[in-house]
């Protein structure tokens, strides 16, 4: 089908329904400039914290299933209050939940991959013209259950249709004028980008820059999906997510922080093989997702093992570690959960010894022990004490001549 172009409404694009009203009002004028459009969007504000709060209450650790089913329910409320806007204004809408259309996930509740997509019903209501609003993050498991992708799922919802449904353009709108050179909310000398490289984006969203969730950039990536990111407030042309080639020269294009991590060291462990086996396999079937594992020679017979995990992972990760102690014959686990992952981003800077030895320069004038360090073509990564992470990035961006001449201005509360 041609010409359809969909938008993704982030929380506070929808955040009350002033600005339901206002997201309707866009949606609209995208119809009226003869786009079939279909509008995905998030929950309203705070509403999904504010949901798992209410199961903090009850208990430390919910069901997935359960959790899904009630998360499910933020999105719902924003898709038929949007729907009732576009009515309003006189135009034909009809909201869908992720099952309604056609978002096939596999099991794994909290952050299920969606597997396939049905889009019989969406083209038949754009068909009818409809304005499609869609509740994003969420999806239905093989088995008939609710499932979520994950926080910041929605724009994975919206890139995965559009890719489905081939469409022209996937806006995502949200509060900021673009993607950054880093989070302009902590660093208010971030630059705006205009056009960024899908791999350099990856990247970025991967490690903690949660403008674009990073399963959203994997697709669009794949299916060459052309993305925008660009705000709900002003009429800015945003940030362009587009398959550019390699720069020649190295250059750091973002920097990230990612606060959702802990570091887990499980020590004194016996240096045969089979071990590091034993101990992932453990965490992965327990379905425990784990980063920048690093092993220390501690002796001839000994080895510390250490990694991080979300930081929602930890408390079980913990106890998954602890069920297999014995098993293994380590000695004992130790965790650190404040603690930040810090990174710098851009095609093939590993490859630049200057940009290397910058980067742990300026950790080094700032008195900051590195406790690990990951790298790849794309970035180098280290984790840090959470006290000085801020410091640290402000920093960073400034070595890297990332500043922007003036101060940007956030439009939005
Ligand atoms: P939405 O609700 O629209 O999905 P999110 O809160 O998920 O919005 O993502 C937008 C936020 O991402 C911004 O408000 C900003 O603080 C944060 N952010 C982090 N890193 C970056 C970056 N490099 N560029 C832009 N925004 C960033
Ligand atoms: N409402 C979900 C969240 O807050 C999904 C999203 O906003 O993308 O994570
Ligand atoms: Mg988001």
């Amino acid at each position: 089908m041609k010409g359809i172009i969909v938008q993704k409404y982030g929380g506070t694009s929808v955040g009350s329904i002033e600005r339901i009203n206002n997201v309707a009002k866009r949606i609209i004028a995208a119809k009226n400039n003869g786009k079939k459009v279909i509008a995905v969007v998030s929950a309203m504000g705070d509403t999904t914290d504010d949901l798992i709060e209410k199961t903090k209450q009850i208990t430390p650790n919910p069901s997935p299933r359960e959790l899904d089913m009630l998360l499910s329910t933020g999105e719902q409320v924003s898709i038929s209050l949007l729907a009732m806007a576009i009515q309003a204004q006189g135009h034909k809408a009809i909201s869908l939940t992720g099952s309604q259309c056609g978002v096939f996930t596999n099991g794994n509740y909290k952050s299920a991959r969606i597997e396939k997509i049905d889009k019989t019903r969406i083209e038949k209501e754009l068909e009818e013209g409809n304005i499609v609003v869609v509740a994003g993050f969420q999806g239905i498991s093989d088995n008939g259950d609710v499932t979520t992708l994950g926080r910041g799922g929605s724009d994975t919802s919206a890139v995965a249709l559009a890719a489905a449904v081939e469409a022209e353009l996937c806006e995502i709108y949200t509060d900021v004028d673009g993607v950054y050179t880093t989070d302009p909310r902590v660093v208010p000398k971030a630059k705006l980008m205009d056009k960024v490289a899908y791999d350099e984006m990856l990247e970025l969203a991967r490690l903690g820059a949660k403008v674009l969730h990073p399963r959203s950039v994997e697709i669009a990536r794949r299916y060459k999906v052309p993305l925008v990111v660009r705000s709900s407030f002003n009429d800015k042309p945003g940030t362009k997510i587009m398959g550019v080639e390699a720069m020649e020269k190295a250059v750091v294009r973002g920097i990230t922080l990612d606060d959702n991590i802990a570091k887990v060291s499980v020590l004194k462990v016996p240096d045969k093989p089979g071990i590091a086996f034993k101990l992932f396999s453990h965490l992965a079937s327990n379905n425990i997702g784990v980063d920048m594992i690093i092993q220390n020679v501690n002796t001839n017979e000994v080895n510390d093992i250490s990694f991080t995990v979300a930081k929602d992972d930890l408390n079980h990760a913990i106890q998954v570690l602890g069920n297999v102690m014995t098993e293994i014959g380590a000695d004992k686990v130790v965790y650190d959960s404040s603690v930040v992952k810090l990174s710098v981003v851009g095609s093939s800077i590993l490859g630049d010894p200057d940009i290397v030895s910058g980067f742990f320069e300026c950790l080094y004038e700032l008195g900051i022990n590195v406790q690990m360090i990951s790298t790849s073509e794309l970035k180098i990564s280290c984790i840090i004490d959470q006290e000085k992470a801020n410091e640290a990035l402000q920093s960073l961006h400034s070595k890297f001549s990332l500043d922007a001449d003036e101060e940007i201005e956030l439009n939005v509360v």
